[in-house]
C-alpha cells in the first residue's frame, strides 16, 4: 500500500502555508513514473518570508537564541526519538519518491538516528579557548552561531542529507531554510513537522520546495542569509560560490560529486574485494557521490577480477524497491536514466568492452541493468565524467606507483579505496591519493564522527564529526585589559 501524504505545503514559521503565487508542481514515483501528489511550489517571495522567520528567531532574544546549548541538544534528541518513532512511515515515504530499495531505506533511517543523536551530544561541546596571550591583557575566544543559513538538498539521499545538514546547524545554535530537490520534495515536510513536534521554535527550521532557478537561487542571493550548505552538482555547486561571493560573501561549504577510484591489487582478498567493489558502484543505482566508478584492477589478477565482477553484476536482483528482496530500484527519473544510458553508449562508442548489463529495463519506471564495461581507458568519457548510475567501469594497471598518479589524474577528490594484504601498500596509497576520504580494505563506511569531504573540485569544507560543526560557527576573540601586577 502506498504511503499516506501528510504535508505537501510550505513550512514556514512552523506554519504550513501556500506558496504566495498560489503554484504548485508534480512529484512522482520512479517505479512507473505515476504522480504521487501535487506539492507548493515555492518562489523568491516565499524564501523572503522562510529567510525572514528564520532572521527573527535568530535575534539574540529569541526563544531559541536563549536556550542552553544542552537544552539545543535536547530538542535534536527528541527529534532523534520522533525520527526513530516513524522510521517505517519515513523509510517508505523516502523509497516512494526516490527510489530507494526498501531494505536500505530502513537502514539509511537506523544510522541517521545515530547522527542525530551524535550531533544531540555535540550541542553543549561548542567552546573557544583561553589563550597565553601577550602583554597586558585576558584574551578567550567563543564560538558563535553563523547566522541563517540556506541548506539545499540533492535529491539521492533526502532523508539523509536534511537530517545531517539540519542538525549540524541547529547543534551550532543556527537556524536555516531548506531548499529540497525537486525530484523528492516529501520527506523534508514530514521531518519538518517532527522538528515542531520536537520543540523547535518558531522560524528556527524553514523548508521551501521549489526549483533551483527560482527558489535556489533567490536563497543564494539573498542577503540575510549567512552560509549555504550545498550537496549536489559541481556546475551548480560553482554557481553557488559566484552568488555567495556576488552578494554578502556567504560562507558556503559543497559537497559535490565524485570520480572515486578503487584499487584492487595482486594480493587483495578477492572474496572480499569483488562484492564490496560491486557495491561501491552499484549500490543505490549507482545515485551516490562517493561511488567506486573508477575500477583499477592489478594485471595479474585482471581476468580473474572481471569474470567475478561480471558474475556478481548479473547476479543483482533489479525491481520495485517495495519487494524485499530487491536490491536495486530505479533511476531517480526519466533525466537521470536517459543520462545514463547516455554515458553506455558513449562508452561502447569509444571502445570499452561492454561484459554485461548496458539496457534499460522495461519501457515503464527507470530501470537499468547493472553494467559492466572492462578494457576502459583513462581517456574515455565514463573514465572522466560522473555516471550516477549502476555502471562498473574496470580499468588494468601494473605499479602502484602508476595507478597513483592515475587515480590522481582527475579533478575530483572525494573518495578512494584499496583492497590489500600488504600494509605498506595501504599506507602510501593512503597518503598519496587526493581525495578526502579513503578506505582501506572496505567501502561506503561512514559512521557519525568521521569527517566527509572533498579534495579538488568534490567541494569545500567537511560534514559530519566535530569538522561538520565548525563550518557553522564563527570564532570571535575578546580581549580585556588586566594589568600584570595587583
Ligand atoms: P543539481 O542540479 O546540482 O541539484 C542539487 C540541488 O541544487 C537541487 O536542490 C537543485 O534544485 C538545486 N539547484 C539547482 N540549480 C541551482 C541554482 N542555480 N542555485 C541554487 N540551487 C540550485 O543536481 P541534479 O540536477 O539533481 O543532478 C545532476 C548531477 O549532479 C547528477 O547527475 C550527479 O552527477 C550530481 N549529483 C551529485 C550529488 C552528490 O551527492 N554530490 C547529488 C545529486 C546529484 P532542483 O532540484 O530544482 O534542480
Ligand atoms: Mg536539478
Amino acid at each position: 500500500m502506498a504511503p499516506q501524504i501528510k504535508y505537501t505545503k510550505l513550512f514556514i514559521d512552523n506554519e504550513w502555508v501556500d506558496a504566495k503565487s498560489g503554484k504548485t508542481f508534480e512529484t512522482y514515483n520512479p517505479h512507473d513514473g505515476s504522480v504521487i501528489a501535487k506539492v507548493a511550489e515555492g518562489d523568491k517571495a516565499d524564501i523572503d518570508l522562510a529567510v525572514a522567520a528564520a532572521k527573527r528567531a535568530f535575534h539574540r532574544n529569541s526563544e531559541w537564541r536563549q536556550l542552553d546549548a544542552s537544552q539545543r541538544g535536547e530538542i535534536i534528541r527528541k527529534f532523534a526519538d520522533l525520527i526513530e518513532r516513524d522510521g517505517q512511515y519515513i523509510a517508505e515515504l523516502e523509497s516512494y519518491n526516490n527510489g530507494t530499495v526498501m531494505n536500505f531505506a530502513s537502514m539509511f533511517v537506523g544510522s541517521f538516528v545515530k547522527t542525530a543523536r551524535y550531533l544531540a551530544s555535540c550541542a553543549d561541546k561548542l567552546h573557544g579557548d583561553t589563550l597565553a596571550a601577550d602583554g597586558e591583557v585576558f584574551s578567550y575566544t567563543l564560538k558563535q552561531p553563523v547566522g541563517v543559513c540556506g541548506l539545499i538538498l540533492p535529491w539521492n539521499a533526502p532523508v539523509g542529507m536534511f537530517l545531517n545538514k539540519v542538525c549540524t546547524a541547529l547543534a551550532a545554535g543556527c537556524t536555516v531554510v531548506v531548499k529540497p530537490a525537486e525530484q523528492t520534495p516529501l520527506t523534508a515536510l514530514v521531518l519538518a513537522s517532527l522538528l515542531k513536534e520536537a520543540g523547535v521554535p518558531k522560524g528556527v527550521v524553514n523548508v521551501v520546495n521549489g526549483f533551483g532557478p527560482g527558489a535556489g537561487t533567490a536563497l543564494t542571493h539573498h542577503s540575510d542569509v549567512a552560509k549555504i550548505s550545498f550537496t549536489g552538482s559541481v556546475e551548480v555547486g560553482k554557481l553557488i560560490q559566484q552568488a555567495a561571493g556576488a552578494n554578502n560573501l556567504k560562507r558556503v561549504t559543497l559537497e559535490l560529486g565524485g570520480k572515486s577510484p578503487l584499487v584492487i591489487m595482486n594480493d587483495a582478498d578477492l572474496n572480499l574485494a569483488v562484492p564490496y567493489a560491486a557495491n561501491g558502484v552499484f549500490f543505490h543505482q549507482g545515485q551516490i557521490c562517493i561511488a567506486a566508478s573508477r575500477l583499477f584492477v592489478q594485471s595479474g589478477i585482471y581476468d580473474k577480477f572481471v569474470e567475478a565482477a561480471v558474475k556478481h553484476a548479473q547476479s543483482i536482483k533489479v525491481g520495485n524497491p517495495t519487494d524485499p528482496t530487491t536490491q536495486n530500484g530505479p533511476q531517480v527519473d526519466e533525466t537521470m536514466m536517459t543520462k545514463v544510458l547516455g554515458y553506455i553508449e558513449k562508452g561502447k562508442k569509444e571502445g570499452a568492452k561492454l561484459l554485461c548489463g548496458g539496457n534499460r529495463i522495461g519501457t515503464t519506471g527507470y530501470y537499468i541493468q547493472p553494467t559492466v564495461f572492462a578494457d576502459v581507458t583513462d581517456d574515455m568519457t565514463i573514465a572522466k565524467e560522473e555516471i550516477f548510475g549502476p555502471v562498473q567501469s574496470i580499468l588494468k594497471f601494473d605499479t602502484l606507483e602508476e595507478v597513483i598518479d592515475r587515480a590522481n589524474n582527475t579533478n575530483y577528490g572525494l573518495a578512494a579505496g584499496i583492497f590489500t594484504t600488504n600494509v605498506n601498500t595501504a599506507l602510501q596509497f593512503s597518503k598519496y591519493v587526493e581525495a578526502g576520504v579513503v578506505w582501506v580494505n572496505t567501502y561506503l563506511s561512514f559512521t557519525p564522527q568521521a569527517p566527509f569531504g572533498g579534495f579538488k573540485e568534490s567541494g569545500i569544507g567537511r560534514e559530519n564529526g566535530m569538522a561538520a560543526l565548525d563550518a557553522y560557527l564563527e570564532v570571535k576573540t575578546v580581549t580585556v585589559s588586566l594589568p600584570k601586577k595587583v
